[in-house]
């Protein structure tokens, strides 16, 4: 998409530092009153009323976690949000400001950012997120980008990892796995067009699964949800490693043990399609598969009745005592320990 030779292109040099950063954020609307001052000053400026700030930030480095040859800069913008926003759900907050720091080489023209900063401001718009500061500055190779989230929460509304007690149930939001195969399809897909570029994908069959990997939604949704249904979790974690990692970290974090399901995780019908293809195990894919940033929460047995049978929830185990230790139970019925693994183990 870069190599486009019959487009002008236009050196950020052209435009200086701060020429850059008023073209590719004067279009930016803002959506909170808490933003009292965004881009334009030494600093910005949020007002914090009554409530807690929640602050995560996240660094994505070309190469690292990202392919350009298959992840379009538009989409990339977007992602990078995402990643962001779905940290802040995952404390059961609103999210409100963000700021974005990027480091560009010199093979990037205005026209690579204006594309980047496309998607960027597309995720502020549809998730009614501010955009109020950054920096902007050159790299010797490749790409990194730095965004910081902003949100707030009441003090008795927000839910840390720690909070889960033996009983509580076990939920996840959406699916598991997608983005893990998406990725899987694209890498393919590369390898097939560097022996062959005249080859033409066709993804038809994967259209879901590669939408996980290059264009995520983070779940502003559930929280919203479950104030609507009167739920608060217990406890509460985004899925950016995969589900095993995930449901660890609450454990490890609350002392407690847990039963997950095998039968009970939510997959798609393209997830089990694309595993079988690939010969791979959909379960481990659900439970070590990463990227899906779905949110995973705990809720006391009592709020069952609320939950139960809501087309955007599954709940996929029970929480246990520490000593019972971390299990997945089979469609065999077999008790397996559970492993940390990220998704990076399932690579070769
Ligand atoms: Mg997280």
């Amino acid at each position: 998409m870069l190599e486009d030779k019959n487009q002008e292109k236009t050196s950020l040099a052209k435009l200086g530092e701060f020429g850059l950063i008023n073209h590719l954020t004067k279009h930016f609307k803002m959506h909170h009153s808490s933003t009292v001052k965004g881009v334009g000053d030494d600093a910005a400026v949020i007002s914090s009323s009554n409530k807690e700030i929640i602050i995560t930030t996240d660094l994505l480095v070309e190469g690292v976690h990202f392919d350009l040859s298959y992840m379009p800069l538009k989409h990339l913008g977007y992602k990078a949000v995402m990643v962001n926003l779905s940290d802040v759900y995952a404390m059961n907050a609103t999210a409100e400001q963000i700021t974005v720091s990027i480091a560009v080489s010199n093979r990037f023209p205005l026209e690579a950012i204006e594309e980047l900063y496309a998607g960027i401001q597309l995720a502020c718009d549809t998730y009614k997120v501010d955009l109020i500061g950054g920096d902007t500055t050159s790299s010797t190779k490749g790409m990194l980008i730095s965004i910081t989230a902003i949100g707030s929460a009441k003090k008795e509304d927000i839910v840390y990892r720690n909070g889960a007690k033996p009983t509580d149930l076990i939920v996840v939001s959406g699916d598991l796995g997608g983005a893990y195969l998406g990725l899987q399809v694209l890498e393919r897909e590369k390898q097939v067009f560097q022996v062959n570029p005249q080859s033409q994908p066709d993804l038809d069959n994967y259209t879901y699964i590669i939408e996980r990997q290059l264009k995520p939604e983070a779940r502003k949704d559930i929280p919203i949800l479950l104030k609507e249904l009167e739920v608060k979790p217990t406890s509460m974690i985004d899925i950016s490693d995969g589900l095993s990692s995930e449901i660890m970290h609450i454990c490890t974090q609350s002392k407690t043990g847990c039963k997950i399901y095998e039968d009970k995780l939510p997959l798609d019908p393209q997830v089990i399609a694309t595993s079988e293809e690939f010969n791979m195990d959909s379960t481990m894919i659900a439970l070590s598969g990463g990227e899906d940033y779905e949110l995973l929460f705990t809720v006391s047995i009592d709020d069952y009745d609320k939950i139960k049978g809501n087309p955007n929830l599954s709940v996929i185990g029970h929480i246990t005592e520490e000593n019972e230790g971390m299990n997945l139970v089979t469609r065999a019925n077999q008790e397996i320990e559970l492993k940390a693994q990220g998704w990076n183990s399932l690579q070769e």
